[in-house]
Parts: structure tokens; sequence; C-alpha cells
């Protein structure tokens, strides 16, 4: 009997692999992260959308090691910045830069049109694939708004400055499975189980069957 096919979670960020390992713990695999295999370069995130850059992701990192990969991109969208941070969430301003000093500048730019709505979103594509063969792919989507000023120290990255209406607070100000249950990537990563736990058996994904 073999146990359950190997999936790589291709993320050096520990939030979303947090995240992910708790979105995925029923799921019909065993998950590894890039920590437990021998390091692989970080591939250039050169797409122009969420999408192009998990599809490179994916195919990247399952060539590289081999292994049946899943991999996300994801990001802040203002409507009121034109989409900015958008893909350039994790570099924005420099891609040294903390978050407080991107805050202040999300701050700084919004209050510079203060008749603008704050309206914003997380998003999250997924892809899977094997070798270079993408076998699935998912986004997920949460709606909110930038907060009037950053709230709260759960959660990672822009989660302070996120106001979600429904719970009338930040999603750093609410605990681990109240953010996963509304949040971008645990819509995406819920379908992504569900469709792992209908084939007839999770190794069919490893090899590209559908
Ligand atoms: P990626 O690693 O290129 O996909 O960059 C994702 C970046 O988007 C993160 O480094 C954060 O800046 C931001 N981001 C994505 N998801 C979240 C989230 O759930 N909360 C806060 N920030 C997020």
């Amino acid at each position: 009997m073999s146990g359950p096919p190997t999936l790589l979670v291709a993320t050096t960020n520990p939030g979303k692999l947090r995240e992910i390992r708790a979105l995925m713990s029923d799921a019909p695999v065993h998950l590894i992260g890039l920590s437990d295999i021998p390091p692989i370069a970080e591939p250039e995130e050169t797409g122009s959308t969420f999408e192009e850059n998990a599809r490179l992701k994916a195919t990247y990192y399952a060539a590289q090691s081999g292994l049946w990969t899943v991999a996300e991109d994801s990001g802040l969208v203002v409507d009121a910045l034109g989409g900015e941070p958008g893909v350039f969430s994790a570099r924005f301003l420099r891609p040294d830069a903390s978050y407080g000093e991107r805050f202040a500048e999300i701050f700084r730019r919004l209050n510079a049109q203060p008749n603008q709505s704050r309206t914003a979103r997380f998003v999250a594509a997924l892809a899977s694939a094997d070798r270079d063969h993408v076998v699935y792919e998912t986004t997920g989507v949460v709606e909110g708004e930038i907060a009037d000023a950053p709230k709260g120290s759960g959660g990672f990255g822009y989660d302070p400055i996120f106001f979600y209406p429904p719970y009338g607070s930040t999603l750093a100000e609410v605990s681990e499975p109240e953010k996963i249950a509304v949040a971008h990537r645990g819509v995406a990563f819920r379908k992504f189980s569900e469709w792992l736990k209908g084939l007839p058996r999770a190794s069919e994904a490893s090899r590209g069957e559908r």
C-alpha cells in the first residue's frame, strides 16, 4: 500500500504556508514546503497577472523539484490606486520596504484623493502543475476597504489595513480560522481541496489525469 501522494507547496512566505497547511488539513495528500527539499533558486515573477505568476511558479517548481506542485500568487488590489499594489504587493515601494512604510504610502496616496472610494480586494490565483503541465487552476477573492489606520497584529502583509465589513474589523484583528474562512486563499484552496477529494485517486492529479 502506498501512502497519499506528496504535494509540494511552492511558497517561501511563512504566513501563506501556515494558512495553506490549515486549509489543506483534510486533503488526501502529504504536504511538504520548499524548506523540506534542497534549495531551489526563486523564479522571477515576470507575469502581469496573478494567474500568469501562479502558473509560472507552479510549472517552474514542479520542473525543478520533480514533484507535483501547487503555487499561488496573491496580492492587494486598491481601486482608487488603479489596482496597485497588485502583482507587486510583495515588492511595493521597494523590495525591502517595511509594511509600515507601505501602509503610509497607500494612506498618503488615498488621502490625496479624499472623494475616492476606499474599496479594495485581496486576490489569490492558484495553479497546480506536474512538470510543465498545469493540471488545475482557480482563483479566490475577498472584497473589503482600506482602513483609516492599521489595526491588529494577526495575519501578515496588508492584513492590518484591510477592513472586512462583515466582521467590522481588519483581517489582522480576527483569529486565523476567522480569516481563512472568508479570505481569498481560503476560497481558492478550498476549491482545490474539493477537486482533490473528487478524484478517484488523488495520485492521478500528479500524473495530470483528469
Ligand atoms: P507573492 O508571494 O508574490 O504572491 O506576494 C503576495 C504578497 O501579497 C504578500 O507578500 C503580501 O504583501 C500580499 N498578500 C497576499 N495575501 C495576503 C494576505 O492574506 N494578507 C495580507 N497580505 C497579503
